[in-house]
């Protein structure tokens, strides 16, 4: 399989090449050339397989040049060590649980299938990571790569827009990986990274990789679990039409189950899921994409103003708005929404919600997709926003074991303006 730039069709890498570059040049993202269709056969065996399975059959044909089977065998048992169980909320409401992992978020997935990749890819010594996170991107990342010999993981986060339970989780790592709070917001983040990629001196002297759900290997291998998500809904809801709400911020969640779709999934329709920052469905209601400047929100590793994966989700619609627009639904939420929606939530099912599943809870609920069950994606433990959850329910809730750990830890991190001149020395000088 070979990747494109979508920027520039010609420009054609093979899958180890897209990976270590990141970005194709001029910021374009990479786009498998062909997407691949799965044989009936095995979507009758799916509900048989087990997880890893399933990963190494559809992860197969974006990989195969560059990673022998036998090692992609290796690396999904390693990645998909963890359950991603679908779990009835009510009546035709169905949350995919994709916190089970070492940092309780869904890029648990991308980024430990990005670090494996890379390790057994990378002929280089010092890889170095840059990754720009709101929140959870970061955690994922930095435990992904922890100790991974050869790379160290610089990590850009707005300076005290992330919560402290977060930050713990990799402010706290030490070894090869480096914290920066940026006196800015997530998009100043985002723009730091994309400027040193751009830049040809940095790029001569270090060998730099993005980690954010723009790199294929992040993007891809969360197309599994849409897979596994309906091999499930074919035992607990036998027969129905699927509909999947996904709570967005830079698309990567999304795009990813739009690919799987693309392979031939039978998933009816995707519904973009949104805090205040709507801008993807105030597109998918009127075709004008507008960014905005990011607004901080209690779902906050969805405050994108300006989503990266934006052109991925144009390409896989071939661009035509008419396409885009029938496969596609959209729905917002605000904060008291998304509080209500936790409340209500847990007095009517006794289901906890993260502030982010809230939303696509909410979005199936509201009716946004049409017949058929919907499942939405539970993003992460709602333990990691306890203060936000504990306040909304004024009740105290139980942190699961991993997040005490990280709760007792001291946070160590370096501070920089929001500016390339001085990142840009930081990495010179580090
Ligand atoms: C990152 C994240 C999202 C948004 O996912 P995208 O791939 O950026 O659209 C939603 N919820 C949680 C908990 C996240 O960490």
């Amino acid at each position: 399989m070979q990747y494109y730039s979508i920027l520039d069709h010609s420009h054609k890498v093979s899958f180890k090449q897209a990976i270590i570059n990141g970005l194709a040049p001029n910021f374009g993202l990479y786009f498998p050339e062909e997407i691949p269709r799965f044989s009936e056969r095995f979507y009758e065996q799916l509900p048989d397989m087990k997880l890893p399975e399933v990963a190494q059959h559809v992860l197969r044909p974006y990989v195969e040049e560059d990673i022998p089977d036998t090692v992609l065998k290796d690396i999904c048992e390693d990645v998909f060590n963890f359950e991603i169980p679908l779990v009835e909320v009510e009546e035709n409401i169905f949350a995919l649980e994709l916190f089970h992992g070492p940092t309780l978020a869904f890029k648990d997935i991308g980024a430990r299938f990005l670090a494996r990749s890379l390790q057994y890819l990378s002929t280089e010594n010092n890889i170095r990571v840059l990754v720009a996170t709101s929140g959870d991107t970061g955690s994922a990342v930095a435990n992904g790569f922890l100790g991974v010999k050869g790379t160290d993981v610089v990590v850009l986060y707005p300076k005290g827009k992330v919560s402290e339970l977060q930050r713990k989780q990799f402010t706290t790592l030490g070894q090869n990986i480096i914290p920066i709070a940026i006196e800015g917001t997530f998009d100043d983040c985002q723009r730091l990274v994309k400027q040193a990629f751009a830049d040809a001196e940095l790029k001569a002297a270090q060998s730099l990789t993005s980690a954010n759900s723009i790199n294929i290997a992040r993007w891809i291998p969360q197309s599994v679990y849409y897979y596994w998500a309906l091999a499930q809904a074919q035992k607990l809801a036998p027969g129905q039409d699927i509909n999947i709400a996904v709570p967005s911020g830079n698309l990567g969640n999304i795009t990813s189950g739009i690919l799987a779709k693309a392979t031939g999934l039978k998933i009816k329709q995707f519904i973009a899921v949104s805090n205040r920052n709507d801008v993807v469905p105030q597109y998918i209601a009127s075709g004008k994409y507008e960014p905005i400047t990011t607004i901080q929100t209690i779902a906050n590793a969805m405050d994108v103003g300006d989503p990266n994966n934006f052109p991925r989700f144009l390409e896989l619609h071939q661009h035509n708005y008419d396409l885009l627009k029938d496969q596609m639904a959209g729905a917002s939420y605000n904060d008291e929404e998304i509080r209500d929606l936790i409340r209500s939530c847990k007095a009517a099912n006794n289901y906890l919600l993260d502030p982010h599943g809230a939303t696509g809870y909410g979005a199936l609920r509201d009716g946004a997709a049409g017949a058929g069950i919907g499942i939405f994606l539970e993003t992460a433990h709602p333990g990691k926003f306890v203060e936000e959850v504990e306040a909304t329910l004024g009740e105290k809730i139980t942190l699961p074991a991993k997040l005490q750990e990280f709760a007792k830890r001291t946070i160590n991190t370096h501070e920089l303006p929001a500016d390339f001149g001085a990142f840009k020395n930081f990495l010179e000088t580090h």
